[in-house]
């Protein structure tokens, strides 16, 4: 009865292909969202009152401009935010006390006045990744053990759209026993995961690890060891493709697991399923959207902003000192207040990264649009065209793109 009504708040349409690219959206919880997407990380809660829109350096800046806060006096931008990833695990970054946790948790983030304008996708992870060698949350006054129990009690009331099970992601030079025994550990967290989300209303997406297909496959393996593939099929809704951070900048790693991953998708009758990459930087995007990825979360527009960075396109950026804003017709370089922040003057460091930060995620959004848009002008000459004009230049993207447009575009002939 429950999975009923489940199914009715989840569902995954396809409107058009190029080679292995699909462009589709994604409807959850009355949500709606244009994939290829992506979800930047927003930490909604770090360490702040309401007055301080919950804190968080860059993170307040950018929760100020997406809902409109008067401090940066912009409408809401509230299009660049059709979709956020949260992580559980950014409550362990801010040195809360007991109470200040449960005040975060005790009103889901799309049902508080201050968040009001905000309609996007929320997608909360595990924080698997973080957890591994780190097993509890530590506040100032209190420790919360973190397993699948708790994990799934958080993202139920952060009020979240997506969410995945508690996962044990690998590493690089974990040996074949190890990789093997944290599949083992992953599965009893889907068994628990299972029974725990029978009525929840949203997506549940399975996290998947490994690097190529015999990996994956063997991980699928041991997972219906214990959770049979009919019960995965019923309970599953898309995949989470995790432990690719550490190879983020090795594109052929990338290529490799994508591409694997969607033929062990089709072949564990997953095809029709969301994909989703976990943790993948902005310069990947294309090459993984060309592969048939459906979205990605990064935090990259934060991070080259706090590096100094201003972006042209997913590729290029120029220093912040050197940018000249008046060649961006973002609403944050249109607006001479924003424009004299990041100039420097402004007391504070985050008021001049927060608008790089934002003109940055702008950037990125607005590629993936034309992503979107390429896709849907049916066949695959448009992409093709994309990945020419955007890395035929760039000899270290180079070789990638013409694998990806051999391999999933038709070739360029
Ligand atoms: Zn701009």
């Amino acid at each position: 009865m429950s999975r009923t009504i489940t199914e009715n708040t989840f569902n995954f349409e396809v409107n058009a292909t190029a080679g292995d690219a699909r462009t589709g959206t994604l409807h959850v919880n009355g949500t709606r969202l244009k994939t290829p997407n992506l979800f930047p990380v927003m930490n909604f809660y770090a360490g702040g009152t309401e007055n301080s829109v919950y804190g968080g350096g860059v993170h307040r800046t950018m929760k100020e401009f997406m809902i409109g806060a008067e401090r940066v006096s912009v409408d809401p931008l509230t299009n660049y935010f059709d979709a956020t990833m949260m992580s559980v695990s950014s409550l362990t970054d801010y040195n809360l006390t007991r109470k200040r946790f449960e005040a975060y948790l005790d009103t889901p983030i799309k049902e508080r006045e201050l968040f009001e304008p905000f309609e996007g996708t929320v997608f909360a992870d595990s924080g698997g990744f973080k957890f591994l060698n780190n097993a509890e949350i530590d506040g100032s006054d209190f420790e919360e053990d973190m397993d699948q129990r708790t994990v799934y009690q958080i993202q139920k009331q952060l009020g979240s759209d997506i969410i995945v099970n508690l996962d044990h992601p690998i590493a690089p030079d974990d040996s074949h026993q190890e990789r093997v025994k944290k599949a083992e550990r992953t599965a009893e967290n889907i068994h628990t995961f299972l029974s725990l989300t029978r009525d929840f209303d949203g997506a549940q997406y399975l996290t998947l690890h490994g690097y190529n297909y015999s990996m994956m496959n063997e991980y699928l393996d041991v997972i219906t060891d214990s959770v049979p593939q009919g019960v995965l099929h019923e309970g599953f809704d898309g995949i989470a493709l995790g432990s690719l951070v550490p190879k983020k900048d090795d594109r052929g790693a990338l290529i490799q697991a994508v591409t694997d991953c969607r033929e062990v998708m089709a072949e564990w009758g997953m095809e029709d399923w969301p994909l989703h990459v976990l943790g993948i930087s902005s310069r990947a995007i294309p090459i993984l959207a060309a592969l048939g990825a459906d979205s990605f979360d990064s935090s990259t527009h934060i991070h080259n902003a706090i590096n100094g960075k201003y972006s042209h396109s997913l590729m290029d950026h120029s220093p912040i000192k050197e940018a000249d804003f008046s060649k961006c017709d973002c609403p944050v370089c249109q607006s001479d207040h924003l424009v004299n922040w990041m100039r420097g003057n402004t007391e504070y460091k985050k008021d001049i990264l927060g608008p790089v930060a934002m003109h940055n995620l702008i950037v990125q959004k607005r590629e993936l649009a034309d992503i979107r848009n390429r896709i849907q002008q049916g066949g695959e000459d448009a992409l093709v065209d994309y990945f020419e004009e955007t890395f035929g230049r760039d000899r270290t993207m180079r070789q990638f793109a013409h694998q990806v447009v051999n391999q999933s575009l038709g070739g360029y002939f």
